[in-house]
Order: structure tokens, then sequence, then C-alpha cells
């Protein structure tokens, strides 16, 4: 995939690229006050939503085509590039019309390859930026399709945007993150910018700073932060937007990480934790080979004996006790928990194996 750097379409780029506005813009007053708020924070595009699709009707699903005329106001009056999310062909006609800087696609829509597919034809011969929201559901071959999409229709300033994903699990988030998700995205396409979207990862306000340095821990490029000149009044997404100077307060206590640090000390260093990270997961990968010959044995043990491969009582207790082991040893017990589901699910796997090898063989004979 051979899309544009940043730098190649935000004027004056810095890492990392920001975009912060209202989730919905609702008056024009509350649009063009937020504005001024956020005018001297260095920020590259003001957000606002105006066409907003709501998982429930009944809520606020945007002002409409009445935003596009403070949209063309408020960027002659501030000269400032504003962007907006699109949902339809339509929407991407008005948008364009109303001069929006940069557009951006939700994660109810990247869920839906014939309306992506749409949107990306509308947009084919358009120089603007198009970010692509994960799609609501942990499905990265779906986000990869709608990118995919919008690349074929020749949009070259493409980008993702990481807005974490839906849970049937109580979280402390609104939408899980599910880092490795968006960090294997980075992996398959390299040069694709990759912005995070706390607020709606949070939920909540007090969460969006810690969200926001894990992606510059992780070296994102940019993040879309909801911004609101009275957050807890706003029509949609009160609980998680920021007022603009608390927007400015986050950006000044952020923590900038280099991508890499070509200096020898630091290589050389990084060369020896990895060649002990290298012998380390060695010994895990024994361990499990060790662990699976076991699981071999003990089929062929269960199976002579005409014994259920699966008993509840032992699933019970290794998944009570493991994670209490790894609570002594200082490993987070959630993951252990996980970790465990997996090492079981293949011990389940094997021994089913080896039962329907051995019945065949009995037929055989
Ligand atoms: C939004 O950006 O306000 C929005 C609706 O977000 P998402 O598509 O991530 O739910
Ligand atoms: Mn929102």
């Amino acid at each position: 995939m051979k899309v544009k750097k940043l730098d190649d379409w935000v004027e004056g780029h810095k890492k990392p690229m920001i975009i912060s506005g209202p989730c919905s813009i609702e008056s024009k007053e509350q649009f063009f006050v937020t504005i001024e708020g956020l005018k001297d924070t260095g920020i590259n595009y003001i957000r606002g939503g105006i066409w907003k699709p709501r998982t429930r009707p009944g809520t606020f699903e945007g002002i409409g085509n009445k935003g596009l005329e403070w949209i063309k106001e408020a960027k002659d009056k501030y000269q400032v590039e504003i962007a907006t999310e699109v949902a339809t062909p339509q929407h991407v006609d008005l948008a364009l019309n109303a001069g929006i800087g940069l557009i951006w696609i939700g994660a109810r829509t990247t869920v839906s390859p014939f309306i992506v597919q749409e949107i990306a034809e509308s947009l084919k011969g358009v120089d603007i930026p198009v970010l692509i929201k994960n799609p609501i559901n942990p499905d990265l071959s779906l986000w990869k399709g709608a990118i995919e999409r919008f690349y074929k229709a020749d949009i070259t300033k493409l980008g993702a945007i990481h807005r974490g994903f839906d849970s049937f699990q109580k979280t402390k988030y609104r939408n899980v993150p599910l880092w490795q998700i968006p960090i294997e995205l980075k992996s398959e396409f390299p040069e694709l910018p990759l912005i995070c979207d706390p607020s709606h990862i949070a939920g909540k306000r007090s969460m969006v700073q810690e969200i926001a340095q894990k992606a510059m821990d992780l070296n994102y490029d940019g993040l879309m932060i909801e911004s609101h000149i009275k957050p807890s009044e706003a029509l949609s997404d009160a609980a998680q937007q920021l007022t603009p100077l608390a927007v400015k307060d986050l950006l000044n206590k952020l923590e900038y990480r280099d991508a890499t640090n070509a200096n020898r000390a630091f290589t050389d260093q990084l060369d020896i934790i990895r060649e002990q990270i290298d012998q380390a997961d060695r010994e895990i990968l024994e361990a499990i080979a060790t662990r699976m010959n076991l699981v071999e044995k003990i089929g062929e043990f269960k199976k002579e004996n005409n014994v259920a491969i699966f008993q509840i009582s032992r699933w019970k207790e290794i998944f009570k006790t493991r994670p209490k082991w790894a609570k002594a040893l200082n490993l987070d017990a959630d993951f252990i928990k996980e970790l465990y589901k997996f090492i079981h699910q293949q011990s389940v796997q094997k021994q089913t194996g080896i039962y329907k090898t051995k019945e065949k063989t009995k037929k055989d004979l």
C-alpha cells in the first residue's frame, strides 16, 4: 500500500496530528466558541459531526445540513480545516461542497462493505484525507477491507482511526481498545497513518489522558479528541468530551516518544535484552511442548480406560489455581486466565484427535 505520509497532507505537520472538536455540532455558538478555545492549541483539524449514526433512534442524530453553513462560515472566519463524518455518498457531496478538509468513516459504517464501496466510489479523484474508523466489532479483516476499498478508489491521503471495540463483557472502557488489532494493522500497512480516538475508547473524561498517552507510547501518528465548550451539556457523548482548556492541558502533559534511537549504546543494550527475550521464548515453547506431550499421554490413557476427555472438575481446578500461581509470580491473573483458555482448548483438541485416530485404526483392522 503506497499512501501519502502525514507530512504530505498536514501542513507544518509535527507528530502527533491532532483532530479535536465537538462530537456533534449543536449550534453555531457552541461550534464557534469551541473553535475559539482550540485555536491556539496547535490543532491540525477541528472535528464536528453533523450526521450522527446513533445506535438507537430517538437520540440526537445531528444537526444535519444546517451545520454545513456553519462549517463554511467557521472555515473563513477562523482559517481552520474542518473534519466531519460521512455515512453516505450524499453526505460526501454535501461535505465537499461545504469545503470540508478531512472526512472520516464511522465505526458503524465500516462494518458495511456495500456502503463503504459506494462512499469510496463517490470520493474518486478527491484529494482530501480520508480516515477509516475501526468497525465496532473486533474484526481486523473488515477494517482492512474498508481501507482497501478506499485505496482502490485512489485515495492516497488515507489513514485509520482506532476507536476501540464493542464488548459484551463489562469493562472499564466504553469500547475495549484491544491494542493488538491496530498494532497488527500497522504491521501489515506500516505506511498507513494510525490515529487514536481516546474519547470513544474511554467513554469518560477521566480516562482520556491515559489512553492518549498509551497511543503515544505505541508510536501512533495522531489523536482525535472530542471537545465541547460545555461538555456536560453536550447532546451526544457528554461524559467523554473535554473542554478546549482540558485538551490544551492534555496535550501539554503528553510525553512524546521517538520511533527509534540510532544511538549505539542504546541499540547494543536493546540487542542484549532482545536476545534474553528470545531465550525466554524458547523456554516457554519448550514448556508448552512438554505439556502437550503429557496431554497426548493422558489422552491415550483416558481413551484406553473409556473415560471422557473433558472433566469439568479438573478444568475448574486449573482455572482456579493457575491465576493464583501467576499472582505469586507477579503476573496479571486475567492475562493468565485468558492464556489458559487457549492452552486448554488446544489440549482438548489434541485429545479429540487422539480419540479419532484410534477409532479409525480399530475400524481399519
Ligand atoms: C463519533 O466520532 O462521534 C462517532 C460516532 O464515533 P464512532 O463511529 O467511533 O462510534
Ligand atoms: Mn462521539
